[in-house]
């Protein structure tokens, strides 16, 4: 069994953003060598989600507006979790939003499903933060 690791390091200048890393994830597989497999992908810090979606941007506009109502960054004054920080709206959006994705791979491909992109989601940014890809199979 062939076994791949790599970490993706990202630097997203606003507080908020999504990325396509779609295109990365396949470098990663075809460095793998990986043709029957899965390929994990989780973002490494607790303000940022990995996750899959379409890549519209009409509907990265309505998850961010949805995550604004549901866990607002201002005021900053009424999460418990901000003494000395001002990041618990993006600690509870990377728990919307999800931790990981876990892809299949058929014939050295992403076996995706209509329309699916696999993206960072970044809530707290303008640091640099990591993602991890493993890539396991023959
Ligand atoms: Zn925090």
């Amino acid at each position: 069994m062939k076994s791949f690791r790599k970490e993706l390091w990202f630097a997203v200048p606003a507080r908020r953003a999504f990325i396509n890393i779609t295109p990365a994830i396949e470098e990663c597989l075809r460095e793998s060598g990986v043709s029957e497999g899965f390929a994990l992908v989780n973002a490494m810090h607790i303000t940022a989600s990995v996750f899959i979606n379409d890549d519209e941007s009409g509907l990265h506009q309505d998850f961010d507006q949805w995550l604004e109502v549901l866990a607002p960054h201002e005021p900053v004054s009424q999460y418990h979790h901000n003494v000395g920080e001002d990041n618990a709206d993006a600690h509870l959006k990377r728990q919307i939003m999800g931790r990981e994705v876990v892809v299949a791979i058929t014939e050295g491909r992403l076996d995706f499903g209509p329309w699916e992109q696999i993206f960072y989601g970044e809530f707290d940014g303008r640091r640099k933060k990591r993602v991890l890809v493993k890539i396991i199979g023959e």
